[in-house]
């Protein structure tokens, strides 16, 4: 197989979401801007209050998971079930929505810089109902790998193969088998990394740019795009005039129905009705059968 070309690209647009957080969103701002099994990915970047301050007040999710990666800035999460997590600078929280959760998300700081992601990663059909579960991973946890050709790697999910070294991030054994690395380039610096053919995978840089694809067949990606790859069974890219830095995600598609009501993401319109009802009885989060 082929080393991995930019096949497409999505121009991140500028959205809000919550209680007004102004965030920029490329995959997932339509149905049609999916990767399978990646529902969405939104970047927060900003030094103004304003743009954050309202944060994320309660709200339902069912059917897939939400994975918080803080730059910068200071979050709390709190659910229904009385959990509460610390988002801190360079940690993440990877939540599994499951048959449901309500959570609020909201910041811990009324000053200064917010910058991060939030990715939605789609669940099975048959792992969809089961109960909600989340991970709060400090920073200290995600591995920081120095590239020996310059250039370095935070290992969140997945395994970095590098310089005849296994680096196992804190993420692994979910269905999805998601890669997913924070890689910083200098200018000119190449990143070469295996992806399991068939894994859909994408590159979105968040400062610079980087060249992405082999040899003669480099094509630039500018920062706030995701470039989605063709096949192959590995990726190149090397940091683009000032250098680069890019989340890189990859994942194992479900391949089924995809039926979005906002917060929910289910296989089919029925099972979407019946979460609508659920949430609207109260029974969203509970583990009886709604409706039997
Ligand atoms: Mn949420």
């Amino acid at each position: 197989m082929p080393t991995r070309t930019l096949q497409r690209v999505i121009a991140a647009i500028p959205t809000s979401d919550g209680a007004g957080v102004k965030l920029q969103r490329s995959l997932g701002q339509s149905n049609w801007a999916r990767l399978d099994p990646f529902l969405m990915l939104d970047h927060f970047s900003t030094d103004n209050p304003d743009d954050y301050i309202a944060g994320f007040p309660a709200h339902p999710h069912r059917g897939f998971e939400t994975v918080t990666y803080m730059l910068d800035g200071h979050m709390r999460h709190q659910d229904h079930l009385g959990n509460t997590g610390d988002l801190k600078a360079g940690g993440v929280q990877w939540m599994s929505a499951g048959r449901g959760i309500i959570h609020s998300e909201m910041p811990q700081q009324e000053a200064g810089r917010m910058r991060g992601f939030q990715l939605w990663i789609n669940l099975p059909a048959k792992e969809k109902m089961k109960a909600a579960a989340y991970r709060d991973i400090q920073a200290t946890e995600i591995p920081v790998v120095e590239l020996a050709g310059g250039g370095r790697v935070k290992v969140i999910a997945g395994t970095l193969d590098s310089d005849g070294k296994r680096t196992p991030g804190p993420i692994h054994g979910l269905t999805t088998d998601p890669l997913y690395f924070d890689v910083e380039l200098p200018a000119g610096v190449t990143f070469r990394h295996a992806l399991p053919a068939g894994y859909h995978a994408f590159v979105y840089p968040f400062e610079g740019s980087v060249a992405v694809g082999a040899g003669g067949a480099q094509k630039i990606l500018a920062t706030h795009h995701a470039g989605i790859l063709s096949d192959g069974d590995e990726v190149e890219f090397s940091g683009g005039p000032d250098g680069g830095r890019v989340i890189l995600l990859a994942g194992r598609p479900l391949l089924e129905p995809i039926v979005q009501y906002g917060p929910f993401v289910m296989n089919t319109r029925e099972e979407i009705e019946q979460t609508v009802r659920d949430y609207q009885s109260g029974t969203l989060t509970t583990t009886e059968t709604a409706g039997a």
